[in-house]
């Protein structure tokens, strides 16, 4: 009796890869112990860059590049199909007084960015609601973002309508194997035989990869986010000072990330960190100190050691495949990812070298 395909995890990372295989007429069933979105991929911010791409190893770069590339017509179809727009919208963004700006645009330019070195006077003029005396700024013009909840919705419906299933709040705890070959899932509910799995459960995969004899180093990463309220938005960038960020979003609120904490699964949002996301907003763009603070929310990104996800099989157990450790990059790096895991599960040539993300990489 042939099984369906399970995903287990229905972060943008499972929900992607779904699609993928959906796409490619596969009977795909995902799993998650809760409804789905509800983790990091709908916490985080929807900026579609990394935030230094110079800053990264070279194996994010194309997975990134692919993913912008193919952002706009993903939103476009999801929006046709399902009639919810996620707001992809092309900002730009400005980095601020970065120290090592000029090479960030050298960096840039020379793997095809458009980037552009902007001096205190030019910033001011495409930006007017910017504190004076901010210094020399990266440009990449062509930078979007994403509005990721209302992403997940446009997949969530998606996905039901090409008949993928939905198994919420079902945790799975484990796998069955026989002889080398994936046999079945293990749930709180029992066993679901199963030939074929892919694990996308953001910084919980670690776990559930441990009961099957793999060490991953990925970590759970706490982002705390803000969501400001005001009279109108006096930035139309996404800008960038430091570890903190302003995104405009086309409602007219201010999203304003974010925090990197090392405190295991506390998903807990901080008095703290809202007053230090706050001041640092309103250093960057003064006019936010008249603003209010709507939401204020956290979520664990999946850490990886070098921000390099994790896509490749099981070392010993076939039918077993992981996508995840995207780290601060997940939203991004999605599409791609779950192109290569799908060309990976269904024995296609690969979008790109699969040995960069291989789970036994040195
Ligand atoms: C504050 C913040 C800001 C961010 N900003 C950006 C940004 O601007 N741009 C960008 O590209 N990225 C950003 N990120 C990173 C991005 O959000 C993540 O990399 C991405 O969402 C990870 O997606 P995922 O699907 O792997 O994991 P998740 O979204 O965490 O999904 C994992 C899913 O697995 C399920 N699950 C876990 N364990 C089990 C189990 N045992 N059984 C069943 N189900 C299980 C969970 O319930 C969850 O639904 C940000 C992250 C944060 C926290």
């Amino acid at each position: 009796m042939s099984t369906p395909c399970y995903v287990v995890g229905g972060g943008i990372i499972g929900l992607l890869s779904a699609l993928e295989l959906a796409q490619a007429g596969e009977d795909v069933v995902i799993i998650d112990r809760q409804p789905v979105g509800q983790e990091a991929s709908w916490a985080g911010g929807g900026i579609l860059s990394p935030l230094y791409p110079w800053r990264y190893p070279e194996a994010v770069h194309p997975l990134a590049r692919w993913s912008q590339d193919i952002y706009p017509e993903l939103a476009e179809s999801l929006r046709r199909e399902t009639g919810i727009d996620s707001e992809w919208t092309r900002s730009g963004l400005l980095i601020l007084d970065a120290e090592d700006s000029r090479v960030g645009v050298d960096w840039c330019r020379s793997h095809g960015l458009n980037a552009e070195l902007v001096d205190p006077e030019q910033l001011s003029r495409l930006e007017p609601g910017l504190r004076n005396g901010s210094g020399m700024a990266v440009s990449l013009a062509d930078v979007a973002q994403i509005r990721n909840p209302q992403l997940i919705k446009a997949l969530v419906q998606r996905l039901r309508s090409l008949g993928v299933g939905f198994r919420e709040g079902l945790a799975v705890t484990g796998f069955r194997r026989t002889d080398g070959s994936l046999r079945g899932i293990v749930t709180e509910s029992g066993v679901l035989p199963a030939n074929r799995c892919l694990i996308a459960a953001g910084p919980w995969s670690a776990a559930l990869l441990e009961t099957v004899g793999l060490d991953l180093p990925l970590r759970p990463v706490k982002g705390q986010m803000l969501l400001l309220k005001g009279e109108s938005a006096p930035v139309s960038h996404i800008l960038i000072r430091g570890a903190r960020y302003v995104i405009p979003r086309r409602d007219g609120r201010i999203l304003v990330g974010s925090t990197q904490e090392e405190v295991g699964f506390d998903k807990s949002a901080t008095a703290e960190a809202r007053d230090l996301l706050f001041s640092a907003a309103c250093e960057m763009v003064p006019e936010l100190g008249n603003w209010q603070i709507e939401r204020h929310w956290a979520g664990l990104r999946p850490g990886s050691p070098d921000g390099i996800p994790y896509i490749g099989r099981h070392p010993e157990i076939v039918g077993l495949y992981v996508n995840t450790g995207h780290f601060r990059n997940g939203i991004v790096l999605a599409p791609a990812s779950a192109r290569l895991a799908a060309d990976l599960m269904l024995g296609r040539s690969a979008l790109l070298d699969l040995g960069q993300f291989s789970l036994v990489r040195m």
